[in-house]
């Protein structure tokens, strides 16, 4: 489970503060230093330590901690207010278009998760009494289209295909007529990946997205990269305006960093985390949630 070093680290460093009767500003300063090597060793971004540190501390000489009784709870409460705000605050709801259908845009490197992500999405729509469907649009990877018409039959999910003889821009427009005239409220369009970020690639999907319009344009990375993961999303980012980010495989060994940076470097929200391979592994992202823990 990703954090594990995170939560151990940050643990003891509390319960270090914890055992103190009354704290010094020396202390507090100790334990900053080290929830600042946590950070940098759960691989979140430098800069997004640097800061976050500076606003802890800056509560912290704000606060009563000196004063105060159980110093290692407001300390515990600072971090854990900071953490929160770091991830988003609050939880970004998935857009719904008041003129259906909302159209979800997928992106993202190849393998990082896009086409499970896309039956995990659609699944949890359709438990909500939505009518998705999905797109096969990455014409490219040999298996996708089968992969992403084996998850729809199993999710009980239609699924609109055209093959891979014809442009996944034109793939995406006929999708869209067919949500129309069918009443699908929901259209997922997984779009192809790559091993990298290239120029053919954002070309395609910057088309794509000039053809439907989406209401979201989610891009599912794998938290397990770390800090390439967060480069990704900035890339990405510059392109195409993403509306949100989708982290997957949290249930890995993954340190965490990733989480943690996203938002803070692209200012794209985490909208869904992806917990495992099963289909039901996806859950809205919950900042509060997350910190809590973090922190154990
Ligand atoms: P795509 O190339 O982006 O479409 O990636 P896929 O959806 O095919 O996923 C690539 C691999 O990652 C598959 O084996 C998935 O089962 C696996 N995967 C996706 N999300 C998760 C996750 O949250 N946890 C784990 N453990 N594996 C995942």
């Amino acid at each position: 489970m990703a954090f594990e070093g995170l939560t151990t680290r940050l643990q003891n460093v509390f319960s270090k503060l914890r055992g103190k009767g009354k704290v010094s500003e020396e202390d507090v300063n100790e334990a900053m230093r080290e929830v600042r090597l946590a950070l940098l060793e759960a691989d979140v971004n430098f800069k997004v330590v640097k800061e976050f540190i500076s606003k802890v501390k800056e509560k912290a000489v704000g606060s009563e901690v000196m004063g105060s009784f159980t110093p290692g709870m407001v300390i515990i409460d600072i971090v854990n207010k900071e953490l929160t705000d770091l991830m988003g605050g609050t939880q970004a709801k998935l857009a719904r278009s008041n003129k259906p259908p909302t159209v979800i845009m997928m992106a993202g490197l190849q393998g990082a998760g896009k086409t499970t992500t896309s039956a995990k999405l659609a699944k949890m729509l359709l438990k909500g009494n939505h009518r998705p469907l999905m797109v096969a649009g990455d014409i490219y990877r040999p298996a996708a289209i089968k992969q992403l018409q084996v998850l729809g039959e199993q999710i009980k999910v239609p699924v609109f295909a055209l093959g891979d003889g014809v442009s996944p821009v034109e793939i995406a427009r006929q999708a869209l007529e067919h949500a129309k005239e069918n009443g699908n409220d929901y259209l997922i369009i997984d779009t192809a990946g790559r091993l990298h970020v290239d120029e053919e690639l954002m070309e395609e999907l910057k088309q794509i997205h000039a053809t439907v319009t989406p209401d979201e344009v989610l891009l599912v990375v794998d938290a397990m990269t770390g800090q390439d993961a967060v480069n990704v999303a900035e890339s990405f980012h510059a392109q195409l305006a993403l509306t949100g980010v989708v982290l997957t495989k949290l249930d890995g060994d993954t340190r965490g960093g990733a989480a943690l940076s996203v938002k803070a470097v692209t200012g794209c929200p985490i909208k869904f985390a992806s917990l495992g391979e099963k289909i039901d592994a996806l859950e809205p992202f919950h900042p509060e949630r997350m910190a809590s823990r973090i922190l154990g």
